[in-house]
């Protein structure tokens, strides 16, 4: 085979290929069907043959095409968003003399901590320390509770991540979840 023939044959199949491609992102864009997406490409593929499309308009078709690529590429964590886990809801639970609430917070890893625990009453209001730190006080009924110190607190960041591991957060959601609803 003459070089002339090799490089004919090899710029019409890349003509081609880019017509196919560029064909089906707009079939995809448009959101069109097969059907009309495999006329969209065989009247492409006629255009070449029949030398309707510029070169250019070819090259500048596969360079959208590589950027748009690129781009989901680039930015597909932001678009799958992946579904909150099912424990995000377990923010409330008793330990030792106290209850707590807390939140959740990502790192920039993506990864949860817990933030924020913070005891309140029985009756939902936060608590506040006594004047001399010896005991935890309901502002709004009155309620006393034992002094809580930061190991507490530390311990019970360990029991949260504990349960949450081990899915012993689920019982404690649910009875929760069940008193709300009374
Ligand atoms: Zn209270």
């Amino acid at each position: 085979m003459g070089k002339t023939i090799k490089t004919w044959i090899l710029g019409v199949f890349s003509a081609v290929a880019a017509t196919v491609i560029s064909s089906l992102i707009i079939s995809h864009l448009n959101n069109v069907d097969f059907a009309q997406g495999a006329l969209i490409v065989f009247s492409g593929i006629s255009s070449v043959f029949l030398y309707k499309i510029p070169i250019f308009i070819i090259i500048i078709a596969i360079v959208i095409f590589l950027v748009f690529r690129w781009l989901v590429k680039r930015f597909r964590h932001v678009i799958e968003q992946p579904a909150e886990p099912e424990w995000i809801n377990y923010v409330l639970r008793r330990y030792k003399s106290w209850m707590f609430v807390w939140r959740y917070e990502k790192d920039y890893e993506g990864k949860y901590r817990v933030k924020q625990i913070t005891p309140i009453c029985e009756c939902g209001c936060q608590l506040s320390h006594n004047i001399f730190y010896t005991q935890e006080k309901c502002p709004k009924c009155g309620t006393s509770y034992p002094q809580l110190t930061n190991e507490i607190t530390d311990e019970l960041q360990r029991v949260i991540e504990h349960d949450i591991r081990s899915g012993e957060y689920k019982p404690i959601l649910e009875q929760y979840n069940l008193e709300e609803c009374d």
